[in-house]
């Protein structure tokens, strides 16, 4: 297919907005929905993002539209599309402008029903700022509730996209296909650059394959790719041969070329995922592009928390475990720690807590894993009284009072949109938070909110409490915007008089109290029974500022069960034995991990 025949997008939403259900009904509209059922092994190793409902991974899919005859006597002509799904979630933004990169142009999706949600305006903003072009969809107009005329106005007044552009469709009842998919041969431009210029590849994507190594997911900006060429990563410097190249379907399809234009995939026998990162430019090694693809920023990790073995036998295969996944997943970093109550163990670095829980599910389900997790935390800046300026996320760094000029917290820019009647309740909520003010703005009956706050005082459970009281109406993003001056103070907790340093977190000076009272407040709750009351207290530089006690273990708990009911009697011990599991032993006194992640605990 000649270059102007090909149309490469993605689709871009707020989460639920029907994103995979407009693709799924498009990809079956042009007969490939039965490679997506019988997908390629190679792809399935994303199992476990599927089975949670979301996208982080973008996958590509290539397509064949034959137009139609029109009414104007054309029709008959085929097109190739390329369409590059995306991730919906915050944590994988970087992962959404990759694969932007990829594309000329996007299907903005937006729910009749609901409208313009904070995720749309940041995707249409990304879209924006890649300089493609915009097909707005009002979708889901099926459903009673739908307004499709007011969503259109909407996005008219919010991003300034004219109304009368946008198809009206519902990806569920297949309304609207047919003018989605002429919109895209007509409105998104057929891909730039010239197939005879010096190889320019943009790596927006990379999975690791057991035999084939690092699979790179490439759009060619310029030049031809073919086998047994010699190219060279721009950014790490390295060489290598391609071996396979092809497209998808969403399978991997050998081919064997990739013109400028193109999107595909390309295997060059590449063994640690590092020396290709997603956002490198690809290029020929003998005669390479004067200029790479802008902006490479490898993802950087913004939160940490420490994992460790709750059998410290399994220290080795967690080190093993941490390096395969590693080379399938270049933005997670882990270096080696050691506490004194958990032993040796990994401080990980993270993209976000739903990156960090992906993370953590995956060595347990596919490295047989039991991990004890502490609290995640955000990077903070500390200046010393000696000078020394540093950044640390790790509580056990943390020095004492003395030594501190200055602490310094990140923040982010927090947008957030809701009906009115909510705007109070959220107001409130996100002073509580730390939050200040930056604009707030009227989009028809609702409001969109924009606050600089702490990037710590969302990241526990401010997600949870917008939804419950904005009664699940209201919608976030954010992005980080650097640090800010906060007076930062280091929670101690200790469990039978000795300090447990893994339960030690960082916390701005308003709320180390609070936090404090919760921590010891819910150990007390989920630290088992003893022979005897066990004191838990929290501490700043020495100085306890909440304490709670474990009650003694009353005798006659289990003697209850006696000559009763035998099986509820192997329920109670199945279930002690069962957590166990993840259990630690600090002194005399088991600590289960509920109260590692104590912080976490919605009040
Ligand atoms: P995504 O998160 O943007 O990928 O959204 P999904 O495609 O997973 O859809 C989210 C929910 O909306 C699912 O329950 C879908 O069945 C539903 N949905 C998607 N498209 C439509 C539509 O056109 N009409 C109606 N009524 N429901 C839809
Ligand atoms: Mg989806």
């Amino acid at each position: 297919t000649a270059r102007v025949n090909v149309r490469n997008f993605s689709i871009i939403a707020h989460v639920d907005h029907g994103k995979s259900t407009l693709a799924d009904r498009i990809m079956e509209r042009l007969g490939a929905m039965g490679e997506r059922d019988k997908r390629d092994q190679t792809l399935d190793t994303l199992e476990l993002e599927r089975e949670r409902g979301i996208t982080i991974k973008s996958t590509p899919v290539r397509l064949t539209y034959v137009r139609p005859p029109q009414e104007d006597g054309t029709g008959g002509e085929s097109y190739t599309f390329n369409l590059i799904d995306t991730p919906g979630h915050v944590d994988f933004n970087y992962e959404v402008s990759r694969s932007l990169a990829a594309c000329e142009g996007v299907l903005l999706l937006v729910d009749a029903s609901q409208g313009v949600e904070a995720q749309t305006i940041v995707n249409a903003y990304l879209a924006i700022d890649s300089n493609l072009e915009i097909i707005p969809v009002i979708n889901k107009i099926d459903l009673p509730a739908a307004d499709p005329e007011g969503a259109a106005q909407e996005l008219e007044d919010v991003i300034g996209i004219p109304a009368e552009s946008a198809v009206f469709a519902s990806g569920k009842s297949g309304i609207g296909i047919t003018e989605i998919l002429e919109a895209i041969v007509d409105r998104i431009p057929p891909p730039p650059g010239d197939p005879e210029a010096p190889l320019k590849a943009l790596i927006f994507d990379s999975f690791y394959d057991a035999y084939q190594g690092v699979i790179l997911f490439v759009r060619v900006l310029e030049g031809t790719l073919t086998p047994k060429q010699p190219i060279m990563l721009f950014n790490s410097g390295k060489t290598f041969d391609v071996d396979k190249l092809g497209t998808f379907t969403p399978g991997l399809i050998v081919s064997d070329s990739l013109p400028a234009g193109a999107v595909g995939w390309v295997a060059a026998g590449i063994k640690d995922i590092h020396d290709a990162q997603v956002g490198d430019t690809l290029t020929q090694k003998d005669r390479p592009t004067p200029e790479p693809f802008p902006g490479f920023k490898p993802a950087q990790p913004v939160v940490f928390s420490g994992l460790y073995p709750t059998d410290t036998e399994d220290y080795r295969k967690m080190r093993d475990a941490l390096e395969k996944l590693k080379l399938n997943d270049a933005a997670f970093t882990f270096e080696p720690e050691t506490s004194e109550a958990l032993g040796f163990g990994f401080r990980c670095g993270f993209l976000g807590l739903l990156h960090a829980e992906i993370i953590q599910e995956r060595l347990e389900r596919e490295y047989d894993l039991d991990l004890i997790a502490t609290a995640p935390a955000v990077v903070y800046r500390i200046s010393l009284t000696n000078g020394t300026i540093f950044e640390t996320q790790n509580p056990a760094e943390f020095p004492t009072r003395d030594r501190i000029s200055a602490t310094e917290e990140p923040y982010i820019k927090l947008s957030i949109m809701l009906p009115e009647e909510h705007v109070g309740p959220v107001m409130q909520l996100l002073q509580e938070r730390r939050g200040s003010m930056i604009t707030m703005n009227y989009v028809g009956k609702r409001v969109e909110l924009l606050y600089e706050v702490p990037f710590a005082e969302i990241l526990y459970d401010f997600h949870d409490r917008l939804k419950s009281i904005s009664r699940g109406y209201a919608s976030m993003d954010y992005e980080q915007i650097g640090y800010r001056d906060g007076d930062l103070r280091k929670v101690d907790i200790m469990v039978n008089n000795e300090i447990v340093d893994a339960l030690a977190v960082i916390v701005h000076e308003d709320k180390a109290y609070g936090i404090g009272r919760k921590i010891v407040d819910k150990m007390a709750e989920v630290i088992p029974r003893q022979m005897f009351p066990v004191p838990v207290q929290a501490t700043i530089g020495g100085k306890i500022i909440a304490r709670a006690t474990v009650k003694a273990y009353r005798k006659d708990v289990l003697a209850k069960c006696y000559g009763g009911d035998i099986s509820r009697k192997k329920k109670l011990l199945n279930k002690q034995k069962k957590g166990r599991a993840r259990m630690k032993q600090i002194g005399t006194v088991e600590v289960p991990q509920e109260a590692f992640l104590a912080v976490l605990s919605t009040d």
